[in-house]
């Protein structure tokens, strides 16, 4: 039998776990050695080169050319040693991936003497020519080439491959006329709002010891795994990272046995040596479990500093992805791979911590006491109120619109949860002001109900929540595990910043009209949660109930992402980005364009793959049956049995033509459809009729086959099941 399918279950019945050489009994004697860390640093740079490294991390400092050349020669010393032959610069560009482009240290000198060089020049800048990254048309109306530039705050690495190792330094990634072509520069500019807002807000009424502060986040990773044989079965795995056909198992996660089970040897070993592999890139893995769905898991690392925490999910992926393949595996990061259960999310947990080592979203035992915490927690209520649809614009994309908004996911309406406890505190707090007889003027004189101790742990937890609160966090779960985080966090630092500085302004002025500066703090928080407090959800955000009533309260649920997208070219997004330097209006059209573009891109290749789908493996198949069916029903015929022996057939064999007509149908009409979208001559216009018109085809021609799926004799199945890929290990 050559059908791929068989082979492959053969295959994987012979497979074995591939045992993994544990580096040392004690993970810290393996952590970070791939990392030019400051520690490392000390040994191999000067002193002022290493103290010019440590300011730019800690202070944002521009390191001199001269500097530059020591650190470089520092950094090569040490990659050579560790065996590396080549650097690259590494960066992320809008296709959502990194990017590496590898030059060998090793020059053939002048005088005869191949050396291995490395300058500061190499290291604080490069010209990839990388042309054919999205650039929104940036470098159309401009210039062709794209510069990626040093990012001192996170540390040089070295990549292990089979056949080599090298050096990757993280860079931003720009235009020759400065314009941002990728995820990182503009999330240092966020990242640099907020800590400028918070320090001020935090200087000025709480603290005058913060002179810094910094995002932090922790980002949980959910992904699924199957057997390679089978992911090289299926086509649309191969190119589109999902599964567009397959009918669901008897059995799905309706047992709920496989959260938090126990996991599986050979995918245990996969994990072992994943997460070896992140520990020596520095990357913090704290915890590994199974997940809701069937072959479904998920990891997540320590918090760390937003922008190396960035940089390190980045980093995992690649990694997992690599790994994986060693262990026979594929690792898929798709949101929605398999229709019917779960998709997969990567959760961004997200807070603000200062130089004094204070959380600022801790809210600590007597929270209403707490008018610090009370004052970023209600203002980055605000900001996710304020700018919910930007929000919802930062996770869009074809992928992840399965897991918000479409038939069996969660809605796309932006909510925030924030429990029980906080929702009385912040319920108390708002109306302590309108109770008559009370001192309104006065924090001090709060009603303070003795609020019961907040235990900062997992019991008040709201699974359906896009944003939610947990703890001392902020968990923005709504963002796609395929997902680059930067395009949310550079929306989420950006509004909270934006939030606090007109905080900071409405409650200056009122402190200069002489009210006491917790008065005044009081007041102005109390006036926010009155206008924002409808965003906070408590209930379901899964059911029908809440659908109908968040558009009574008037938030949105945005469906698709092309419509989603407006959200980052409306009137109230470029003010906000452009006003506090984020994002120019020329980046932002761009950006935007990109995004649409690869909408349509996803959609366009789905559907072509659906098309082959049907044509080579789907209606073959069904026809092979039916003639099975058909040679049977003439060979009965000819014995001259009666009717009634082959009627069941008969009527299976008008079953299979009616299904195979209709795929063969729609499949027509929706490359028809893809004609008329691609001469739209308008990428928003062609994105909307990818969404609206070609789309929906699939889930007719999905329908279809799956039916047939479940007629036709499995033998002549050519696409590996869902019950295989998802239980066979
Ligand atoms: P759960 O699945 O229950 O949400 P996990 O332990 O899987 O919990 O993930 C929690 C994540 O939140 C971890 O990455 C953790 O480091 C991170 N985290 C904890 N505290 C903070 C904080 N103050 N700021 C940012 N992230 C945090
Ligand atoms: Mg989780």
């Amino acid at each position: 039998m050559s059908i791929l399918r068989f082979k492959a279950i053969e295959i994987i019945g012979q497979r074995k776990p591939i045992p993994v050489q544990v580096p040392s009994e004690k993970t810290s004697n393996f952590y970070g050695i791939n990392v030019f860390s400051t520690q490392i640093m000390r040994n191999y740079l000067t002193k002022d080169a290493y103290e010019a490294v440590v300011k730019a991390i800690q202070s944002g400092d521009t390191i001199d050319r001269k500097l530059a050349d020591q650190v470089a020669n520092g950094m090569k010393h040490w990659a050579l040693s560790k065996g590396a032959s080549h650097y690259t610069h590494w960066f992320q560009p809008l296709t959502g991936t990194t990017a590496e482009k590898h030059d060998s240290f090793f020059e053939p000198a002048e005088n005869g003497q191949p050396i291995e060089k490395f300058s500061g020049g190499a290291l604080v800048q490069q010209e990839p020519d990388a042309s054919s990254f999205p650039s929104g048309g940036i470098r159309n109306t401009f210039e062709a080439r794209g510069y990626t530039a040093w990012d001192p705050s996170s540390p040089a690495f070295i990549m292990e491959n089979t056949s080599g190792k090298t050096l990757c330094i993280p860079t931003i990634f720009v235009s020759y006329t400065g314009e941002a072509l990728d995820y990182k520069a503009p999330l240092l500019k966020a990242l640099h709002l907020l800590e400028t807002a918070v320090v001020d807000v935090c200087s000025s009424y709480f603290d005058k010891k913060v002179t810094k502060s910094h995002a932090s986040l922790g980002i949980e990773q959910e992904y699924f795994l199957i057997d390679s044989a089978f992911f090289w079965a299926r086509p649309d795995l191969i190119l589109t990272g999902r599964t567009l056909v397959g009918h669901q198992t008897a059995k799905g996660q309706q047992l709920e046995d496989h959260y938090f089970g126990s996991i599986p040897e050979r995918v245990y070993q996969y994990m072992l040596e994943s997460e070896i592999e992140a520990l020596k890139l520095g990357i913090p893995l704290k915890t590994r479990h199974n997940e809701v769905a069937p072959s479904q898991f998920e990891c997540a690392p320590m918090f760390e500093e937003a922008n190396l925490a960035v940089d390190h999910n980045q980093l995992l992926m690649d990694v997992m992805e690599k790994v994986a393949k060693k262990h026979n595996f594929e690792v898929l990061f798709h949101e929605k791979p398999f229709a019917g259960i779960n998709g997969s999310g990567k959760h961004n947990n997200w807070s603000m911590i200062t130089n004094t080592g204070v959380n600022l979203l801790s809210p600590g035992s007597t929270p209403m006491n707490n008018l610090q915490f009370l004052t970023f927690f209600i203002n980055v209520i605000k900001a996710v109120y304020e700018h919910a649809d930007l929000l919802r614009a930062s996770i869009a994309t074809a992928a992840n619109d399965h897991r918000l908004g479409a038939n069996e996911a969660p809605p796309a309406i932006m909510s925030i949860f924030i429990g029980s406890q906080l929702s009385d505190v912040l319920r108390d707090f708002e109306n302590n002001s309108a109770k008559p007889g009370k001192d309104s003027h006065s924090v001090g004189s709060i009603n303070i109900k003795k609020i019961p101790e907040i235990l900062l742990d997992n019991t008040d937890r709201n699974r359906t929540s896009p944003f939610a609160f947990t703890g001392n966090k902020f968990e923005f779960r709504a963002v796609g595990s395929s997902a680059n985080s930067s395009s949310a966090l550079i929306v989420l630092n950006t509004i909270v910043a934006d939030q606090l500085k007109k905080f900071k302004t409405e409650t200056d002025a009122l402190i200069k009209k002489g009210k006491k500066v917790e008065v005044a703090i009081a007041e102005v928080l109390r006036q926010y949660l009155k206008t924002s407090k409808k965003i906070c959800f408590e209930g379901n955000g899964y059911s029908d109930e809440w659908v109908k009533e968040a558009a009574k309260r008037g938030l949105n649920n945005i469906k698709t992402t092309p419509l989603a997208l407006d959200a980052y070219v409306s009137k109230k997004t470029q003010d906000l980005f452009i006003k506090n330097g984020i994002f120019s209006d020329i980046e932002l059209e761009a950006r935007h364009e990109i995004m649409l573009e690869q909408y349509v891109k996803k959609i366009q290749i789905e559907s072509r793959v659906m098309g082959e789908l049907a044509h080579s493996h789907i209606v073959p198949a069904a026809l092979n049956y039916q003639k099975k069916l058909s040679d049977n029903v003439v060979n009965l015929k000819s014995l001259g049995m009666s009717k009634k022996t082959y009627q069941t057939q008969l009527n299976l064999i008008t079953e299979i033509g009616e299904h195979v007509s209709i795929i063969m149908e729609k499949v027509e009409a929706m490359v028809e459809e893809r004609k008329k979208a691609n001469n739209l001559g308008d990428t928003h216009k062609t994105a909307l009729a990818y969404c609206n018109k070609v789309k929906p085809h699939f889930d007719t021609i999905r329908y279809h086959s799956d039916k047939l799926e479940l007629i036709v004799e499995d033998e002549l199945w050519q696409l590996p099941k869902y019950r295989e890929m998802l239980f066979v290990k």
